[in-house]
């Protein structure tokens, strides 16, 4: 089934449905829906209370009289769970990684309100595009560690957590009876991911893991359109291109920054946000280095270089 990328809910196979938010860019991140009866597991709320508020809105019209009874947060990433709290009823299911990290999660509060400090300008323009306020963060109530089977209705839901990867305790949500499955930010489809944590071979683990599942013909990925086992192969491939260079780059002693300018992306040109190969570059080094360095604030100043000359031609050795 072709499922047109345009906003909103859509039905993706029978009883299951994908919300999504184009263009997949920072902070438009797609949601799930999988009802049975007058039932719904709901997987992902959104970055703001309105956005989420919208999206419950837009099921409300769609299926009246359903409950979501059960939201699954696939990730600690707030575009994926800060609307929690227009679900106060329901279960809400997470890994215990996840739940851990949302728990230490204050970002919300300086993007509401930055008070004196000053913010990258790619962190300054999130403020103008999404209302941070309202946001009370409401935790998971249930917690697991590796894999979960839910019931919503009469169908059956599972919950594979996959070692860290994209962050610590991300969740695929797999879907058996429609062979879909919602990956949460392990899958980008248009843009370049970000690594939060790694290592990346545990990423390109996780897309085997996923190409493994029996039946599974079509993915909703955390960012993008929704797609199926070619995507997740395109993405595996994309993983590994940025391990391999970033280890020789690595070897060779260049600075990260460089490393990511003069990446060989034949094959990944369509793809948005290529500034975030300085963090999926800068994680690999950090591996390599074993000892936390760089960590990801420190990389996060030189993204905003990259925006700043975007079109200049890549600086000299060096820089
Ligand atoms: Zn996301």
């Amino acid at each position: 089934m072709v499922v047109p990328y345009t906003f909103g809910l859509h039905e993706i196979a029978t009883d299951t449905y994908a919300y999504l938010q184009p263009d997949g860019s920072l902070g438009l991140s797609n949601a799930g829906l999988i009802v049975s009866g007058d039932e719904a597991l709901l997987v992902d709320t959104l970055f703001t209370v309105p956005s989420t508020r919208a999206m419950l809105d837009a099921v409300a019209r769609a299926l009246p009289g359903v409950t979501v009874t059960t939201l699954v947060n696939t990730h600690s990433d707030g575009d994926h769970w800060w609307g929690n709290q227009l679900l106060p009823d329901a279960s809400i299911v997470a890994s215990e990684a996840a739940a851990t990290a949302m728990r230490d999660d204050r970002l919300y509060e300086l993007l509401a309100d930055p008070g004196d400090l000053r913010l990258p300008r790619f962190v300054d323009d999130l403020r103008k595009t999404f209302d941070f306020g309202g946001i009370t963060p409401t935790l998971p109530n249930r917690t697991f560690s590796g894999e979960l089977e839910l019931t919503v209705g009469r169908r059956t839901v599972r919950l594979i957590e996959v070692p860290a990867a994209h962050t610590r305790g991300d969740v695929l949500v797999h879907v058996p009876d429609a062979g879909v499955l919602f990956t949460g930010d392990l899958l980008f489809v248009g843009g370049h991911p970000v690594i939060h944590s790694g290592p990346i071979g545990n990423w390109i683990a996780a897309c085997e893991r996923v190409l493994g599942l029996d039946g599974v013909t079509t993915v909703v990925p955390g960012h993008g359109p929704v797609s199926g086992p070619a995507e997740v192969r395109r993405f595996r491939s994309y993983l590994e291109r940025v391990r391999d260079h970033a280890t020789r780059a690595h070897r060779a002693g260049l600075p990260v920054l460089r490393a990511a300018r003069e990446t060989d992306l034949t094959g990944f040109t369509d793809l948005a946000d290529p500034e975030r190969l300085i963090l999926n570059i800068g994680a690999v080094y950090r591996e390599l280095n074993g000892d936390g360095t760089p960590a990801e604030e420190e990389l996060l100043p030189l993204l905003g270089q990259w925006l700043d000359h975007r079109g200049a031609p890549v600086p000299p050795p060096g820089t």
